[in-house]
C-alpha cells in the first residue's frame, strides 16, 4: 500500500547524513510513483512533488533535524495541507433548525451517515435531530433509515414512495419546525453514476431547503470514481463538506488525498465502520501521518524541534539577563516569532516575569513585524549592537533606508531601549523598578 512505499523509501534515507542531489531525486520519483499508484490525482501529484522538492532542495532547513527527518517532516506537512491543513467542523444555523442535506452515488454510505451524524449529534450535543427520507425510489431505503433510526432513538419523518421528495422534504421541515428539532437530516437518492435526472431532484430539494449544509457523501474505496463523482456533484449543488465512507476497508488512500484539492470543499467526517458509532472528525495531520506511516519518527521530530526552541530560549533569556541584548538578538527573536516562535517563553524563563499580566498579551501583527524587520535590515552592524549611537540624523536615514516613517523609527528605538532597561533592572533583582516600568 501507499503507507508501505512512503515509508520504505523514507527509511532508505535513514543514516544519511548528508542528502545528495540524486537522493532527493530518486526520492521525489519513488514519492510520486507512490501516490500515483495510490490513485491520487496527477495534477495534484505533480504539485505536491514541485512544493516537497522545492522545499526540501531549498534552504528550509529545520534546526536539530538530519535530512532524513527533514524530508520526512516536509512530506508531512505538504500531505497534511494537501488535505486541507486544519479541521473543518459542521456548519450551524443560527436559528433552528441546521439543515444538513446528505447527497452521493448509490451506496456510497448516504443513509449510514445521516444516521451515524444524528447519533452524534443526538449523544454529544445533546441534539434533538429528525430524520427525512427523501429516498423514494427504493421502497427499502425507506424502511433503511426508519431502521436506523429505531437504532439509535431519532424520529424519522416518511411518507412511503409515491410522492414527490421536493414535497417529502417540505412537510417534513414543517414537522421538525412543530416539533422544535434543532437539526433536520435529509437522506436523498443516488444513482450508480451522476445522472441529470438526479441532478436536478437534488437541486429542487437545495431550493426548497436551504440547507446549511451539503455533505457530499464517498466512497473512498472508489479511488480515482470518487473524485470525479466529487467534482460532479459539487459543479451542480456546490456542496458544503464532503464525507469520506469505507475508510476502514483497504482503500488505497488517494481519495482522501485527492478529493480537497481538486474540489477545494473540506472533507468533515470519515467513516470507519458499519456501527452508528463508526464515524470521526477528519484531522488531515492525523490522516497526514497515517498514510506517512512514520508515527514514531514524527513524534521524534516534534520532540527535536522543541528542544531546539527551547534551548534557543534559553539563549536569550541568558542575553538579556547579561544585557547584552542588542538589535541582533531583537531581529533573531522577531524571525522566531513569526515561526510562531517563544518570545513569551523567554520571557516567562526571566525570574519575575512568569506570572506577569503585562505578558497575556505579547502577539503581534504579522505586518508590523514586517516593518520592524525593515527596520533593522536598515541599520548598520554598529547601530545594531550599540543603540547608544542612533541620533536623530541616523535615525532618518534608518527610516528612509526602510521605507517607514521617522516617528516609527524613534518608537521601535524607544521601544527596544526600555525592553533593555527593564532586562537590566531584572538581573540587578530590582523588581519594584519593572513593576512600576510595566503599570502593574
Ligand atoms: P447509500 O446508498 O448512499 O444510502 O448507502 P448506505 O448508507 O445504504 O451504505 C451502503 C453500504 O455501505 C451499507 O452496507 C453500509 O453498511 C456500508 N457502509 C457505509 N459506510 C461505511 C463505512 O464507513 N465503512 C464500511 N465498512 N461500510 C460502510
Ligand atoms: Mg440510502
Amino acid at each position: 500500500g501507499l503507507t508501505e512505499r512512503l515509508q520504505n523509501t523514507m527509511r532508505k534515507l535513514r543514516g544519511k547524513g548528508k542528502i545528495s542531489e540524486n537522493d532527493l531525486r530518486e526520492t521525489m520519483r519513488e514519492i510520486r510513483l507512490a501516490l500515483l499508484e495510490a490513485d491520487v490525482n496527477f495534477k495534484v501529484v505533480k504539485d505536491f512533488v514541485k512544493k516537497v522538492s522545492d522545499r526540501a532542495s531549498g534552504s528550509d532547513v529545520m534546526e536539530g533535524l538530519n535530512p532524513a527527518q527533514q524530508i520526512v517532516k516536509i512530506v508531512d506537512e505538504e500531505l497534511t495541507e494537501m488535505m486541507g491543513e486544519q479541521d473543518v467542523p459542521l456548519n450551524k444555523s443560527e436559528r433552528i433548525p441546521t439543515i444538513i442535506m446528505m447527497v452521493g452515488l448509490q451506496g456510497a454510505g448516504k443513509t449510514t451517515t445521516a444516521g451515524k451524524l444524528a447519533n452524534r449529534l443526538k449523544t454529544d450535543n445533546n441534539a434533538r435531530p429528525l430524520m427525512i427520507a427523501a429516498d423514494v425510489y427504493r421502497p427499502a431505503a425507506v424502511d433503511q433509515l426508519v431502521q436506523v433510526g429505531e437504532q439509535i432513538g431519532v424520529p424519522v419523518f416518511e411518507r412511503g414512495t409515491d410522492i414527490d421528495p421536493v414535497e417529502i422534504v417540505r412537510e417534513g421541515l414543517a414537522q421538525a419546525k412543530a416539533d422544535h428539532n434543532d437539526y433536520v437530516l435529509i437522506d436523498t437518492a443516488g444513482r450508480l453514476q451522476i445522472d441529470e435526472q438526479l441532478m436536478d431532484e437534488l437541486a429542487n430539494i437545495k431550493e426548497l431547503a436551504n440547507p446549511d449544509e451539503i455533505l457530499l457523501t464517498v466512497d473512498a474505496m472508489t479511488g480515482q470514481n470518487a473524485v470525479a463523482t466529487a467534482e460532479g456533484f459539487n459543479d451542480k449543488l456546490d456542496v458544503t463538506g464532503i464525507v469520506l465512507t469505507k475508510l476502514d476497508g483497504d482503500t488505497r488512500g488517494g481519495a482522501a488525498l485527492s478529493i480537497r484539492a481538486v474540489t477545494g470543499k473540506p472533507i468533515k467526517f470519515v467513516g470507519e465502520g458499519e456501527k452508528m458509532t463508526d464515524l470521526d472528525v477528519f484531522h488531515p495531520d492525523r490522516m497526514a501521518s497515517r498514510i506517512l506511516g512514520m508515527g514514531d519518527m514524527l513524534t521524534l521530530i516534534e520532540k527535536t524541534q522543541r528542544d531546539v526552541d527551547e534551548k534557543h530560549a534559553q539563549e536569550m533569556a541568558q542575553k538579556m539577563q547579561e544585557n547584552t541584548f542588542n538589535f541582533n538578538d531583537f531581529l533573531d527573536q522577531l524571525e522566531q516569532i513569526q515561526k510562531m516562535g517563544p518570545l513569551d517563553q523567554i520571557m516567562k524563563m526571566i525570574p519575575g516575569m512568569a506570572n506577569n499580566p503585562a505578558l497575556a498579551n505579547v502577539n503581534m501583527d504579522p505586518k508590523d513585524m514586517e516593518h520592524l524587520k525593515a527596520i533593522v535590515y536598515s541599520m548598520t552592524e554598529q547601530e545594531r549592537i550599540d543603540s547608544d549611537v542612533l541620533n536623530p540624523s541616523r535615525k532618518r536615514r534608518i527610516a528612509a533606508g526602510s521605507g517607514r516613517p521617522v516617528q516609527e523609527v524613534n518608537r521601535m528605538v524607544k521601544q527596544f531601549n526600555q525592553m533593555k532597561k527593564m532586562m537590566n533592572q531584572i538581573s540587578n533583582g530590582n523588581m519594584g523598578g519593572m513593576e512600576q516600568m510595566m503599570g502593574a
